[in-house]
Order: C-alpha cells, then structure tokens, then sequence
C-alpha cells in the first residue's frame, strides 16, 4: 500500500496528525509521504488520513 499526496495539498497538518507514521509536512510546507510502502499497522490511519484531508489530496492504495 501506497500514499501519495496531490499538489493540491494547503498544508493544514491534519494527515501529519492522524498518521504521523506516513505523512509529515515537508519544508515547501505541503504534506509529504515519508515512507515508501504504508506499514501494515498504520494503513488504517493513513486511510482515516485520506478520508479527513479537506482538499482530498490524499490517494492511499
Ligand atoms: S490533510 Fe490534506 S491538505 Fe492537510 S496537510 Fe495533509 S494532505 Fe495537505
């Protein structure tokens, strides 16, 4: 399982709060995945992650 996140991203830390394991706001001050492959025990995060971004710009599969 993958993250990915869009350039519509507005860097309003949500996904870096729910799933800290994945996501992590990056110096261009947009959300960024840190890890290549989602680990197995924060899929479910990284998905709740994908759900709450208000821009949607958040693709986990
Ligand atoms: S929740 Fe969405 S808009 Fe907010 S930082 Fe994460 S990817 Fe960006």
């Amino acid at each position: 399982m993958k993250a990915t996140v869009s350039e519509d991203c507005i860097g309003c830390g949500l996904c870096e709060s729910t799933c800290p394991e994945v996501f992590a706001i990056g110096d261009s001050g947009i959300a960024e995945p840190i890890v290549d492959e989602v680990p197995a025990d924060a899929e479910d995060t990284a998905q709740e992650a994908a759900d709450n971004c208000p821009v949607s710009a958040i693709t986990v599969e």
